[in-house]
C-alpha cells in the first residue's frame, strides 16, 4: 500500500478507532455479480459522522474515493480499485416512520424500506420489494420496477459532497428521469432519504409484494449472480427483447453468459469481470449490427483491468 494510503488509514484510526476498515478487500464478496479484484482500502461507515470523516480525510490526503452501496448494479474489474472504497450499506440502515413520512439511512435495503412502509400501512413502495440494492443506490439511479420508481415517493435527499460538506435536495432539485438523477453527474454521497407515502392497507400491500416477487422469480434468473438488467432500456422497446430477437440467449464468453431465462440479464457462471465485459461488448456489437440500436450499459463499471487478463 502506498505511503499516502498508509497515512490516511493511520489518520482514520487515530480519529475514529471504531471505524471498520479492510485492506485488500476482495470486491467479488461485495457485488451481486461476485466479480472484482481487491480494493486497496474498503471502509464500512456506521454513522453519517464516520462517513463525513472518511470524505474529509480522503480529500485531505488526495486519495481517490469510489462509492458503493450493495453492489447490485456494479461491475468491478479484475484488477480491483485503487484508493478508498466507501461502502454505505448494512451498517447505516436505520428506518424511521412518522405518520406518512419515512426517513431511511442510505444503507437500508430497498426491500426493508418496502416492508417498513407496508407495516405502517403506507403504499407507493411495493415496487421496491424485490430490488436487491440500497436506498442510496436506489435514489442515485431512480430505481424502479412494475410501474413504480423512487422519484414517485422521494421528497428529500440528504448527504455530503466529496469534501464532506452537507447538501440537501428536494424532489424537484433531483432532476429525476428514467433510471437517472442528478447525482449521476455529481460527486455526492447520500446519507438520508425521506419519502412521503399514501395511506394503504397492510394486507393489500403485502399481497402485492408477494405477487410482484412471484412475477420476478418467474421471469428472472435470481439463482445466478447478476447485476439485474445489464443494459438500459432503449428509446423504443426493451433491451431484453432486442437481445432475444438477435438469438443471443445462451451466448457466452468464458464464464459469462446471456441468461436463457431473461435475455436482459447477463450472468456470471464462475468467470471473470473481463469475461463479463467482453460479453457485454459482444452483445452490443451484434445487436447494433442486426438492429441498428446501440445498447447502453445500465450497470456501473469501476476499477482497473487485471494485467494478466490485459496481456
Ligand atoms: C437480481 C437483480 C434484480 C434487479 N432488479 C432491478 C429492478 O427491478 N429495477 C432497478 O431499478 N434495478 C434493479 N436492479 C439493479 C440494482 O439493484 C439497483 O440499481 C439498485 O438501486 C442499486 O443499488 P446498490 O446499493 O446495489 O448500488 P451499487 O451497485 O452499490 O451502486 C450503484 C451506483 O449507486 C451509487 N451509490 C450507491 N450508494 C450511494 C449513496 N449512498 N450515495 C450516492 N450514490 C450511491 C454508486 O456510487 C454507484 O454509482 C437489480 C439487480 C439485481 C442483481
Amino acid at each position: 500500500m502506498s505511503y499516502v494510503l498508509e497515512d490516511l488509514v493511520n489518520a482514520l484510526h487515530a480519529k475514529e478507532p471504531a471505524l471498520r476498515l479492510e485492506r485488500q478487500a476482495v470486491m467479488a464478496a461485495y457485488t451481486t455479480l461476485h466479480l472484482g479484484g481487491p480494493a486497496d482500502v474498503l471502509a464500512h461507515p456506521a454513522t453519517p459522522e464516520q462517513l463525513q470523516l472518511l470524505l474529509r480525510e480522503a480529500a485531505r490526503h488526495q486519495v481517490p474515493v469510489t462509492l458503493m452501496g450493495h453492489g447490485s448494479n456494479t461491475v468491478v474489474r479484475d484488477g480491483g480499485i485503487r484508493g478508498l472504497v466507501i461502502r454505505v450499506c448494512r451498517e447505516m440502515r436505520e428506518i424511521t416512520v412518522e405518520g406518512s413520512v419515512i426517513r431511511a439511512q442510505a444503507g437500508a435495503m430497498l426491500t426493508a424500506l418496502a416492508m417498513a412502509a407496508a407495516e405502517h400501512e403506507l403504499g407507493g413502495l411495493t415496487f421496491a420489494s424485490g430490488i436487491p440494492g440500497t436506498v442510496g443506490g436506489g435514489v442515485y439511479m431512480n430505481a424502479g420496477a412494475y410501474g413504480g420508481e423512487m422519484c414517485q415517493v422521494v421528497t428529500r435527499v440528504e448527504g455530503f459532497d466529496m469534501a464532506g460538506e452537507p447538501f440537501s435536495y428536494g424532489r424537484a432539485d433531483m432532476n429525476f428521469g428514467h433510471r437517472y438523477s442528478r447525482l449521476m453527474d455529481e460527486d455526492k454521497v447520500v446519507t438520508y432519504v425521506t419519502c412521503q407515502c399514501p395511506h394503504a392497507k397492510r394486507e393489500e400491500l403485502l399481497k402485492e409484494m408477494v405477487e410482484l416477487n412471484r412475477r420476478r422469480a418467474e421471469k428472472q434468473p435470481l439463482q445466478q449472480p447478476s447485476a439485474g438488467s445489464t443494459f438500459k432500456r432503449p428509446r423504443d422497446g426493451y433491451a431484453s427483447a432486442l437481445i432475444d430477437q438477435c438469438g443471443l440467449k445462451g451466448l457466452s464468453v468464458g464464464g459469462a453468459r446471456v441468461s436463457e431465462k431473461h435475455a436482459g440479464f447477463l450472468v456470471n457462471q464462475g468467470g471473470t469481470a473481463a469475461d463479463f465485459l467482453a460479453l457485454m461488448a459482444k452483445v452490443q456489437t451484434i445487436v447494433y449490427e442486426k438492429t441498428g440500436v446501440m445498447l447502453e450499459p445500465e450497470v456501473r463499471i469501476v476499477g482497473e483491468d487485471c494485467l494478466v487478463h490485459a496481456l
